[in-house]
């Protein structure tokens, strides 16, 4: 078989070998052609068979939700089931095989649209909503007849490279990552969630092939290099040995780059940029003691959410986790960031309607916990009563403004009295931030350095807002721009007003992460750097290597530039400069490199 080469955006670094597993077939893309006459019996019976297919995954399912989540739960499988058998489903899909020729896949989806138009236009809200119900099945039944119907993320049997179009973030919670050796994705950039989550569970990835799902298929042979962003489908037993051989001198480099874990990240001028960890679970904390954080600059825990898609985490499953992260990373600091749902990151399953719309513009984050505010008390109160365990800082997301600030304060006062009059031992003071994430925030960090202890800037979503530009949309990737003057400019006013007011503060954006940016950045005089663990090794050695004095130089200059493309080889020119030995810039070119 002839070997494939396709080139996407390598999002998270190293090498992975394995057969693909081909996760979703896009209902846009199932494959449609006449069958010969004498073919059409055969098709049936192939469409029998994956009925009887989905039948037994149902049951399988079924039992194990019932077992773990309980039966009302078990019951939404068993609607599942019910439509399968139902005439109005099964009849039509036979009747276009037979009477008009047509593939099982097409007449599949044919009569799943067909359906699932009807029950859109019920008024019924409760009898609309199993229209979602009836479109998980049509897609069981398509990925069934492609060959990939009947597995788990969390209950694979080997190891795979996974080939989706899109990983939504709580497809992610749920890999196996002794199983799931690496993936790759049609759709996506570098900051979408998906990688993010690659990244910190060292998987490497590589996303924005537009179609690599059509290109392969589950069991084809497959190398991914994440680091260079390629994917290689069937290759040769020479390109295998070239990448076993790459695998090998990338982990010697790795085990180099940890050598640098006890070393201090100061510059050779003494300035402390500390680096820490972003996580989104506390069993992460391990990794990130190993490479060498200094605390966790982010606790993303919306992944408590995300991981178990049928039930809402408890003040309990709260404070066993934060406790668990805070006691593994004493005595450094914890900052654990309040609920950050909406945008892409979804709300599981059946709390869907808690959120709305799936808009980045819409209830996400803070401004769903404070119309939510059940579900924002069980974490506060799960977060106060983690606090005398370690070094606990709160920050609160998506900020946009000082009045969403003062009344999550305001509800977090009343938090913490309740606790303590229950007699809950909750410290003293645990320092706030907010997160500079919103571009409407950045402007008026004057006003919210009042109210806060410090600062974290989410470079991810703060360039996104400000440049208009989808994080998340591979269509839109080159206009996505860390160095633009705009971001520049409005970091640069931010860490002034920080400076004045002596607030600390910390970026925890993906650009913190990239020896380009941070190098950069670091001339703006940030305190700290937090990013995926494995980031923290080059990053350091960024650090220790090039003065402050140097970077505020780089700094300057850059913000007299008058465009991302005159930044970026400016940048890019000083980094060779100083690092004539190619170390951070392969590093970086690597990660870019075929997007
Ligand atoms: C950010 O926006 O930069 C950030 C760190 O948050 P997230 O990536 O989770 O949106
Ligand atoms: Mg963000």
């Amino acid at each position: 078989m002839d070997t494939v080469v396709c080139r996407g955006i390598g999002v998270s670094p190293g090498i992975a070998i394995a057969p693909a597993l081909v996760l979703e077939l896009r209902l846009s893309q199932v494959p449609k052609f006449d069958l010969a006459p004498d073919a059409v019996e055969q098709e049936i019976i192939r469409l029998d068979d994956a009925v009887a297919a989905v039948h037994r995954q149902l049951e399988r399912i079924e039992q194990q939700t019932g077992r773990e989540l309980g039966s009302a739960m078990a019951q939404i499988i068993d609607a599942q089931g019910l439509m399968l058998d139902d005439s109005s489903f099964v009849d039509p899909i036979r009747d276009r095989i037979r009477k008009l020729g047509q593939n099982a896949e097409w007449a599949v989806k044919a009569v799943g649209d067909d359906l699932s138009e009807r029950f859109s236009e019920i008024s019924d809200s409760y009898l609309r909503e199993r229209g979602n119900d009836l479109d998980d099945l049509t897609a069981r039944l398509l990925r069934t007849l492609a060959g990939s119907g009947d597995f788990r993320l969390d209950n694979l049997a080997d190891p795979v490279v996974l080939f989706a179009y899109d990983l939504s973030p709580s497809d992610t919670a749920m890999l196996d990552r002794t199983k799931i050796m690496g993936f790759v994705i049609d759709v996506g950039g570098r900051t979408s969630h998906s990688a993010i989550m690659a990244r910190s569970l060292e998987i490497p990835a590589v996303v924005g092939l537009h179609n690599a799902t059509e290109r392969v298929r589950s069991g084809d042979e497959v190398i991914i290099d994440g680091t260079e962003g390629a994917v290689i489908i069937h290759p040769t037993v020479a390109i295998l040995g070239e990448y076993r051989n790459k695998r090998r001198s990338y982990a010697a480099h790795d085990a180099e780059l940890l050598a640098t874990r006890d070393l201090p990240s100061v510059t050779p001028d003494g300035v402390q940029i500390k680096l820490l960890a972003n996580i989104e679970s506390a069993s992460e904390v391990a990794a990130a003691r190993q490479h060498g954080a200094a605390g966790v600059g982010l606790f993303r825990s919306e992944f408590l959410y995300l991981r178990r898609p049928t039930v809402l985490p408890s003040e309990e499953d709260h404070y066993r986790e934060y406790r668990a992260a805070l006691e593994a990373m004493a005595p450094d600091p914890v900052a654990v960031r309040t609920l950050d749902l909406g945008g892409e990151k979804q709300m599981p399953g059946e709390f869907r309607r808690l959120q709305g719309s799936n808009s980045l513009l819409g209830l996400r984050a803070i401004r769903h916990s404070l119309q939510e505010q059940q579900m924002f008390v069980q974490q506060l109160r799960g977060l106060y009563r983690a606090s005398n365990h370690g070094d606990l800082r709160i920050v609160l997301p998506f900020v946009s403004g000082l009045g969403e600030l003062l009344e999550a304060k305001a509800l977090m006062a009343r938090v913490r009295q309740d606790l303590e009059a229950e007699g809950h031992a909750v410290t003293e003071h645990v320092p706030l931030g907010v997160m500079i994430e919103v571009p409407s925030a950045a402007l008026v960090v004057g006003h919210l350095a009042n109210e806060v202890d410090f600062f974290s800037i989410g470079t991810n979503d703060l360039i996104q807002y400000l440049l208009a530009v989808d994080r998340n949309n591979d269509a839109v990737a080159h206009l996505y721009k860390p160095l633009h003057p705009a971001v520049l400019c409005l970091l640069d006013q931010v860490m002034q007003v920080a400076k004045e007011r002596g607030i600390p503060v910390s970026l925890c954006g993906e650009t913190a992460a990239d020896p380009l940016t941070a190098m950069v950045y670091m001339g703006l005089g940030i305190d700290e750097l937090s990013m995926s663990p494995r980031s923290i090794p080059v990053i350091k050695n960024l650090v220790r290597r090039l003065s402050y004095a140097e970077a505020r130089r780089i700094l300057l200059r850059s913000l007299r530039l008058a465009s991302a493309r005159e930044i970026e080889e400016f940048a890019l020119e000083q980094l060779m400069a100083h690092f004539p030995d190619g170390f951070l810039a392969a590093a970086r070119g690597k990660e870019r490199c075929g997007s």
